[in-house]
């Protein structure tokens, strides 16, 4: 199944001190409406089936994003809005908003929320917004981005209580949040599988992972393309059949790791991310993980 993060546009309104898309792009930029609909209309003839709006805050350019949900609902696209809520001000003012996207054919939104977001956000806005899908009757979960530090439980508590739907989200440290002192980890030997969703920039570049995957400064490893050189189908068979992509999606970073001939106590000690970064953003380990996936690395198996 093919899926899509689409960044319409970097802009947003509020600046959060953790957020990953910082320093990827210029402030401002933005696709042309036109051609975000001809490339949601080649994404259907591609075989895509879901479009979730992201990058800055969507509804910035709401009449935009009307536009481009109803296209989706046309095409048969399942679309997802990635949202800070800021608009969600008041009930009444949410449930004006969300009745124009439901009847545009919106299937979910994800509420971002987290004590960097709402340095800007009350989270009244979060609550009016959840409520407001409910009402509505549009799908919502709450990405709760979080360090695990005792901080946050003051968040979660208030998310807890409200009755709200909310998923934990480890916080990315790339972009703003790269600067973050980290505290060391206490996880299990876990296998560090990543579904790689692929991400559309507004400078029309596709990346075969949507989170830090743009931010491999030395190596761009995961850099599919531009749009403007390459049609949608060649970037997604690009993504699909890149042999390094499948071991990530299918064996894990960690057992990459383990084959690149780290440690096991220090592979511990990395965020998912993180070892991706490690294993990736060097070009000559990336140079020897990329031959190795297609003969010794796939044998590495149990
Ligand atoms: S994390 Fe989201 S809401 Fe916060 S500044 Fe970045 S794009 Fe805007
Ligand atoms: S683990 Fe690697 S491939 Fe997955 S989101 Fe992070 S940087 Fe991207």
């Amino acid at each position: 199944m093919r899926t899509i993060a689409f960044g319409y546009s970097t802009r947003c309104n509020i600046r959060c001190g953790h957020c990953v898309a910082a320093g990827e792009f210029p402030a401002t930029q933005k696709m042309e409406l036109a051609k975000a609909k001809e490339i949601i209309r080649d994404m259907a003839a591609a075989g895509v089936t879901g479009v979730s709006f992201t990058a800055g805050e969507p509804f910035i350019y709401f009449d935009d994003l009307l536009e481009l949900v109803s296209l989706c609902r046309e095409l048969n696209i399942y679309t997802r809005i990635v949202t800070n809520s800021s608009w969600a001000k008041t009930p009444e003012k949410t449930t004006v908003l969300l009745d124009m996207l439901k009847q545009c054919g919106l299937s979910q939104l994800r509420l971002s929320y987290s004590r960097w977001h709402q340095e800007n956000v009350p989270r009244r806005n979060v609550l009016n917004a959840a409520r407001g899908c409910l009402e509505t009757g549009i799908a919502y979960f709450i990405s709760f981005v979080t360090d695990f530090s005792e901080e946050d439980d003051v968040y979660e508590k208030f998310l807890r209580d409200a009755g709200l739907r909310f998923f934990p989200e480890p916080v990315i440290y790339a972009g703003r949040a790269d600067s973050f002192g980290r505290k060391a980890l206490f996880t299990d030997y876990q296998e560090n599988r990543c579904a790689m969703n692929p991400y559309l920039a507004p400078d029309l570049s596709m990346y075969a992972c949507c989170d830090a995957g743009s931010h491999f400064n030395t190596t761009n490893v995961f850099l599919l393309g531009n749009l403007k050189d390459h049609s949608i189908e060649q970037l997604f068979t690009k993504s699909e059949t890149q042999p390094l992509y499948n071991c990530i999606r299918t064996m894990g970073i960690t057992t990459i790791a383990s084959f690149a001939g780290l440690n096991s106590r220090e592979i511990v000690t990395y965020r998912k991310c993180e070892l991706c970064k490690k294993l990736f953003d060097s070009a000559e380990m990336l140079k020897i993980l990329q031959e190795a996936a297609e003969t010794a690395l796939q044998k590495w198996a149990r």
